[in-house]
């Protein structure tokens, strides 16, 4: 912990899916872009120890870090905001604090203590919010997202966490609370009783938040602002409005303009100083709106639900941007498509990307889409699982082994052409057992990879899988087509296969959704929109 370091907590109240990711995000971008150095990090009130267990269903995309944390999709939006790199320090759940307090108990740590949820639990979590596991950082904003919503039983040891800090910590510690204010259309009203009950719930905990940020459908007029203001003991420049945006991207600057990042610096007793440097933002939002001629890519996956791809669908929006299109997504799902509907399907998409995914369940419908595109020479990219069903789809139609499949949907087939890593085979537990985070990745040159990568040799990316392209057929796959152009160079594992014959067919093992961001777009998924388009 660093003696200059201010702490700001978000909590959210009311209802969940208020948006406090995109509002933590905000913040971080806003300190940022007044020379201040932030990171931002969850702490989920489940017992799980990361999301990677999760089904998608549960908990929407699973997002991976650098160093290969399997952590919230809240996480995405922190990067893609502000160009941060997390790590597994940003990423807390119960489950962990549990057991690293667990595991020292058994080490005998605790010299015979009874261990409590207060001080014990609450302890490591105080730790964990101050990122004493991160001594070297040097850090101006540390934004801690807390999950959930006030008043769950789970998430009250975090509570009593922040209410001890507060006092540890005086002013370098801000509390935002993030509620909702619903518009009663029978009485043409808005109501704010639900946000008083809230902030009452925390004064209850101990915490008066210094900064209320209130999601609307509508606008809200000052004087309600004003009597949320004075029934919460928040100061009436403290209460900001979320209203429903065109897109997430212009929140920051619709909360620099009501003037929280000012807010927060006055809170913590730094200088306001110069205007903020959010040019390149301003450049990207005015692109965002000129951005108006559409094009429709379908993403081919299992999962009927949003967030369930959150990083594709942001990376192809970016991209479009940066091409100066409007992306509309389609989600369409393989489940449904057969050979006999899939140019139904298929209509009017410009470009299909194939999904990650697991296990059996809708895979024929993807490896059906890839065959599809392949002969009609439709735009697709391919990604983990996705990728995979492309080499197997290559495999039965190209190299005539009509059984070709991935271990991993069928442990007999004799034409593996994805198979278990051998690194994989002795493992049993689930949990955090893939391989998991960046890997690097040798490009071969003159590859429309390589090119799209701006010509480097040798790229970063991360990855989350248990299955690989089977090289004992890779001398195959070359001359009948399919060019394996990315390597790790370490394991020789093949991370990028393409068709070069082809107007862009892509798939690659690894995840490059992850390390697309706001200002620096993945060169991959702007390649594949400006072929699209
Ligand atoms: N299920 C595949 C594997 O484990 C792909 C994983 C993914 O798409 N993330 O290799």
């Amino acid at each position: 912990m660093n003696k200059k370091t201010n702490y700001i907590f978000i909590t959210g109240g009311v209802v969940s899916s208020l948006g406090k990711g995109i509002i933590s995000a905000s913040i971080g971008k806003l300190l940022q872009a007044r020379g201040y150095q932030v990171t931002i990090q969850k702490f989920d009130p489940y017992i799980n120890i990361d999301p990677g267990t999760l089904n998608p269903y549960e908990h929407g995309e699973c997002y991976v870090t650098m160093d290969g944390m399997e952590t919230d999709l809240d996480l995405g939006h922190y990067e893609r905001f502000t160009g941060i790199h997390t790590t597994q320090h940003n990423s807390i759940t119960t489950g962990r604090i549990y057991k690293t307090v667990i595991d020292r108990e058994r080490r005998g740590d605790y010299l015979g203590k009874t261990i409590q949820v207060v001080p014990h639990i609450t302890d490591e979590i105080k730790r964990r919010m101050l990122r004493m596991d991160e001594p070297d950082e040097h850090l101006d904003f540390v934004i801690t997202e807390v999950g959930g919503t006030i008043g769950d039983i789970e998430s009250a040891p975090f509570m009593e966490a922040i209410r001890q800090l507060r006092w540890q910590l005086g002013r370098r510690a801000v509390c935002v609370h993030l509620t909702y204010v619903p518009y009663l259309k029978a009485a043409e009203e808005m109501k704010t009783k639900p946000t008083q009950h809230s902030v009452k719930e925390l004064q209850g905990m101990g915490i008066q938040p210094d900064i209320l940020v209130l999601r609307t459908e509508r606008h809200l007029e000052d004087a309600m602002r004003a009597k949320v203001a004075s029934f919460c003991n928040v100061e009436l420049n403290c209460v900001f409005l979320s209203e429903d945006m065109p897109s997430i991207y212009e929140v920051p600057v619709s909360m620099q303009q009501q003037g929280l990042d000012a807010a927060i610096l006055r809170k913590v007793g730094l200088p306001l100083s110069e205007q903020p440097d959010m040019q390149s933002w301003l450049d990207f939002l005015d692109k965002q709106r000129r951005a108006t001629r559409e094009i429709h890519i379908g993403l081919v996956g299992k999962y009927d639900l949003q967030d369930a791809y959150k990083s594709i669908r942001e990376s192809l929006n970016l991209a479009g941007i940066y091409n100066d299109v409007k992306t509309i997504l389609h989600f369409i799902n393989s489940e449904q498509i057969t050979s006999e509907n899939v140019a139904e399907q298929l209509a009017g998409m410009a470009g299909i990307v194939i999904c990650p995914g697991f296990g059996q369940r809708g895979i024929e419908g993807k490896i059906i889409t890839s065959q599809y595109t392949r002969i009609h020479n439709i735009p697709t990219f391919g990604i983990c699982l996705g990728m995979q069903m492309m080499v197997i789809e290559f495999a039965r139609n190209v190299l005539g082994y009509k059984d070709a499949n991935s271990r991993e949907m069928d442990n007999k087939t004799p034409h593996n052409v994805i198979d278990l890593m051998e690194e994989q085979k002795n493992i049993m537990d689930k949990g955090g057992t893939m391989r998991l985070g960046a890997y690097p990745c040798a490009l071969r040159a003159g590859s429309r990879a390589y090119e799209a990568y701006g010509q480097h040799s040798i790229i970063m990316e991360r990855h989350r899988h248990r299955y690989e392209f089977n090289n004992a057929y890779k001398e195959e796959y070359e001359q009948n087509g399919m060019q394996c152009v990315g390597i790790n160079p370490s394991a020789n594992l093949v991370e990028i296969v393409e068709i070069p014959t082809h107007r862009w067919f892509i798939g690659t093992q690894y995840h490059p959704e992850y390390t697309s961001t706001v200002l620096h777009p993945h060169p991959l998924f702007i390649s594949f929109i400006q072929t699209c388009k």
